[in-house]
């Protein structure tokens, strides 16, 4: 019976955020209850209970840590749990770690990689480590020689991580079996950018992914794992990968990946989005439907990390005057406090936002509004991506603002991006019936906020994310690469 060691790692880090990662950033379960969170959930944890119950493993799962995207993640942090995990892997026969793929610490920038080559060492070099990733993963030479499988998610919204855990476990069951030896090849490109930033829904990612699912049912490859990586990462290896897991390393992975890789490069310029200016926005806004127009603001996502307290948009909507709308949501523990001092029933005014910086999207703003609700912050979030697990945005509150209906505003303590209704309904935001709804998210809203939606626009509201497109100062990063410099051939 293999003994088999799993965890969770998960952090996408955003190297120009001012808001340092601490230990405190992180969800942490730990042990027992980690069975009893995630077992019998759509998550890629609740799989690894599954097939440890087909193939008759053992399991040993010492931790599962996930924060929401933010700055540098501090050493102490990546130590502890890094040495959480190494601490249980003396005597494993195998690995299936659940890792993001961009993590940077202070010491590493690339944490994963890291990671991987202690625990390779721990385990020596003939115990199979397999591992699934973000398709934002920024992939590395150490991720890849120090695993036997890679194996990322092929959906963004993320909505597949149960599947493709359940493919990394098949894969590693077949190892420890010793039926396979799986090795990874990886290729890149000179390219910080590419793939749509990883939309699987049409153009070159949804190409690649198709060829993938081919080439595997083929059997020409074990797994196929296309990465669109992280741009908002100021280190060496930022940007798209492929990485093809084969039964040994006969050079059959490392051509699929660098055809794979010429492909990304020829199409590096296709995009499917286009961003709507504020103004413009706003006059959409004022149309009124039978559904709620859904507003991304882009580029103020705390799902890449960005800050999650920019007003501008915000602002634009109280001076618009706009009816029935809802924003979701302003990062902000102070103005929490300021609500719940004021107290549930009764108008006062809270200051909150643009806090961390106000030349990324505007600065702290005062609002007169009642508070409509005041929340824990728990709820169960039920959409795709959520697969039925308890989530905890810290404490919360709602606020309307404006005549009549106006617009209701959410605060909360602990930032994450918009992906679930529950989100917005546990704070008493009647989401189907509001004509104007602003998410921060970038594309994981798609999954649960497309059938409700009577159109979708994504705006640029000035965060962090258009600051760094404008501008942002690359010192860490391979060059030359495109679309910062002037590359003419893939190299
Ligand atoms: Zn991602």
């Amino acid at each position: 019976m293999p003994t088999v060691l799993t965890a969770v790692l998960s952090h996408e880090t955003n190297t120009f955020s001012r808001f340092p990662t601490t230990l405190d950033c992180f969800s942490i379960l730990r042990g027992g209850d980690i069975s009893r969170e995630r077992r019998g959930t759509r998550t890629h944890l609740g799989a690894t209970f599954e097939a440890a119950e087909t193939y008759g493993w053992t399991l040993r799962h010492p931790i599962a840590a996930a924060a929401t995207p933010s700055g540098t993640v501090e050493d102490a942090a990546f130590e502890h749990l890094a040495t959480a995990i190494l601490a249980e892997a003396e005597g494993c026969d195998g690995a299936l770690l659940h890792l993001h793929g961009a993590m940077v610490t202070d010491s590493f920038e690339d944490a994963e990689g890291e990671l991987l080559r202690r625990l390779r060492a721990a385990l020596g070099p003939h115990v199979p480590i397999v591992v699934t990733l973000d398709l934002h993963a920024n992939v590395t030479s150490q991720m890849a020689n120090n695993a036997n499988g890679l194996i990322a998610v092929r959906t963004y919204p993320h909505i597949d991580y149960y599947e493709r855990a359940h493919q990394a476990a098949a894969l590693l069951d077949r190892a420890l079996r010793n039926e396979i030896r799986p090795r990874v090849a990886l290729a890149r490109r000179p390219m910080l950018r590419g793939l749509d930033g990883g939309r699987t829904q049409m153009g070159p990612m949804r190409e690649l992914l198709d060829r993938a699912d081919g080439l595997e049912a083929a059997g020409e490859a074990l797994a196929i794992s296309v990465h669109a990586g992280f741009t908002a990462a100021d280190i060496h290896d930022a940007g798209p990968t492929v990485a093809v897991t084969t039964d040994g390393a006969d050079g059959r992975g490392q051509a699929i990946a660098d055809s794979f890789m010429d492909y990304a490069w020829e199409h590096r310029a296709w995009t499917s989005q286009s961003w709507t200016p504020i103004p413009e926005a706003m006059a959409l806004a004022a149309e009124s439907g039978t559904a709620p127009l859904v507003i991304n603001e882009i580029t103020d996502n705390p799902g890449s990390g960005h800050y999650g307290d920019a007003t501008n948009l915000l602002a634009a909507m109280i001076e618009a005057k706009l009816q029935n709308a809802a924003f979701y949501a302003i990062f902000d523990p102070a103005a929490v406090q300021q609500a719940i001092a004021i107290g549930v029933g009764n108008t006062g005014a809270v200051t909150l936002g643009g806090r961390h910086d106000p030349a990324a999207g505007g600065g702290p703003i005062t609002v007169p509004a009642r508070v409509v609700t005041l929340s824990d912050g728990r709820f169960r979030a039920y959409g795709a991506m959520a697969g039925g697990v308890w989530r905890d945005h810290g404490p919360s509150a709602m606020l309307r603002t404006g005549e009549g209906d106006g617009i209701e505003i959410a605060l909360i303590s602990r930032n994450g991006q918009a992906t679930d209704l529950a989100q917005l309904t546990s704070l008493g935001i009647d989401v189907p019936r509001k004509s104007t709804i602003v998410l921060k998210s970038a594309q994981h809203f798609r999954a649960a906020f497309t059938p409700v939606a009577r159109r979708i626009i994504t705006v640029d509201g000035g965060g962090l994310g258009s600051v760094i497109l404008r501008g942002g100062r690359f010192t860490r990063l391979r060059r030359p690469i495109w679309p910062l410099d002037e590359v003419t051939a893939a190299g």
